[in-house]
């Protein structure tokens, strides 16, 4: 096994690689900014190198100063985690030119699957359901343009090729309205993602957001490891996360699944990875796929007792998968609520000193958080300052579980959205389970505590 591995990431998912790593008996290298010197994930490495200033382009984005942190410290390999250069795949190559091994898929599947149309060409080949839409990316003939958009049937959301992150979208309900969105969405994506290419997809009314975890080795084999609903969302961004997915036949599932991991076999994708669908109507629409470690992967560990991170070391170092399909079992229930830095019901940032940090615990509840009270929260980085999960037989017992943790939680001296997840596990919709991706925005809009001078 490797005996050393840089972790090229912050936050919670440093730590929580750095607690696979050392589970496994893996001395860990965890670079950091300036602004991060303080974090007890840095103290807590065998070795910590300060990369750069508190901007992540300068830092956590710098190719040439994690590669060089790996050089210095004789670290074997390295673990991207999630954002920054995960997906990456310059990065990726870079780092295996190098010399390093990359925890992570090759360079070229990261590529093909980093572009949403070749990634949609991929799957389509693969047998896997898309969402309806243009063939590829839009032309520039605004003739062809309406033409596909008829085709297709409104409301219709063009979608920016390297798009990420919720961002790159936008929805056209009229033909009116057509081709100033498509030029609007080409140049926002050639400004902020250095590709311009956009291409049209149905706009579903009322889906909701599944997803399927897989894992692969080096050696053919695929798994998938169950799936999971993320279908609260603000902004295009996962809120809370469960699994397995309320309601959805295990027959539907286990067809999809199934498709997954032959598509992973036929790429000849390695590690982990996520096959994002919209679910709507009993079918399954694929819209992309994350070639690395998600933020929600604590809920498939829970109702897998598989080690994701850890089984993502063991590809990359290449072993062979330590289990068939017929070895995953599902088991119980997990629900995962991300708690950001933030006003809980205007969603502005709220960096800052943490002066309480009283987390919850007890049978089932298991919290992935790098904070603690004396914690500075950057302003520079994403808001998450961790995950709570919960873990219960049913789902009832699970929501229950997270009521009393959120109700337990306390955090002083910034803002949280700890508040808005204790409305939500006591939501109707929720605990009826099943809810699609724009139930969060209506209830947000409908909430007293928004008063309209608030708004
Ligand atoms: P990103 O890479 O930015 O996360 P995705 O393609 O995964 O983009 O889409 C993010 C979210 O946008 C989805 O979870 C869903 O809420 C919404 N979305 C994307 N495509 C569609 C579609 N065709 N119809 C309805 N909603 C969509």
């Amino acid at each position: 096994m490797f005996e050393k591995i840089l972790i090229a990431n912050r936050g919670e998912i440093a730590l929580r690689i750095q607690r696979a790593c050392r589970e496994m008996g893996i001395k860990t290298v965890v670079v950091h900014s300036e602004a991060d010197r303080e974090a007890k994930y840095v103290k807590l490495a065998d070795e910590s190198v300060c990369i750069g200033p508190a901007a992540s382009n300068l830092s956590y984005l710098s190719m040439p100063a994690i590669i060089s942190a790996a050089e210095v410290t004789d670290a074997q390999a390295i673990h991207p985690g999630y954002g920054f250069l995960s997906e990456n795949a310059d990065f990726a190559e870079r780092v295996e030119q190098s010399g390093f091994v990359f925890i992570g898929p090759r360079a070229e599947s990261i590529r093909l699957m980093g572009d949403k149309v070749s990634a949609k060409h991929a799957m389509i080949e693969a047998g896997v359901p898309c969402v309806p839409g243009s063939d590829g990316a839009l032309p520039d003939d605004p003739k062809v343009i309406v033409q596909t958009a008829r085709k297709v049937g409104y409301p219709v959301i063009i979608k920016a090729a390297g798009g990420g992150g919720g961002r790159g979208m936008r929805v056209v309900h009229t033909e009116a309205a057509l081709l100033n969105a498509v030029t609007m969405t080409k140049t926002e994506a050639g400004a902020a993602f250095g590709n311009p290419e956009v291409y049209m997809e149905k706009f579903l009314e009322n889906p909701r957001h599944v997803e399927i975890q897989i894992l692969a080795d080096q050696h053919g084999n695929a798994v998938w490891l169950g799936e999971r609903d993320c279908s609260m969302q603000r902004r295009h961004q996962k809120v809370i996360e469960e699994a397995p997915a309320p309601g959805i036949p295990r027959k539907t599932i286990e067809k999809i699944g199934n498709r997954c991991a032959e598509a992973c076999k036929k790429i000849g994708y390695r590690g982990a990875g996520t096959f994002e669908f919209l679910y709507e109507n009993g079918e399954f629409y694929f819209i992309e796929m994350n070639t690395r470690v998600q933020v929600e992967h604590p809920v498939t560990e829970m109702i897998t007792g598989i080690d994701i991170v850890q089984e993502q070391i063991r590809i990359a170092f290449g072993e062979k998968l330590r289990f068939k399909q017929s070895d995953i079992e599902l088991r119980g229930h997990a629900i995962e609520c991300r708690i950001n830095a933030e006003d809980p019901f205007k969603f502005t940032p709220s960096p800052g000193r943490i002066a309480t940090w009283h987390t919850p615990g007890g049978p089932g509840i298991r919290v992935d958080s790098h904070a603690y009270a004396g914690y500075f929260v950057p302003p520079n980085y994403d808001s998450m300052i961790g995950k709570v999960i919960s873990y219960g037989t049913t789902r009832e017992q699970a929501i229950r579980r997270m009521q009393i943790a959120l109700s337990e939680m306390v955090v002083e001296g910034i803002q949280t959205n700890i508040p808005l997840h204790r409305e939500l596990m006591v939501d109707a919709r929720f605990i009826e389970g099943g809810t699609n991706i724009h139930y969060l925005e209506h209830k947000l809009a409908d909430m007293p505590v928004l008063s309209k001078k608030d708004k």
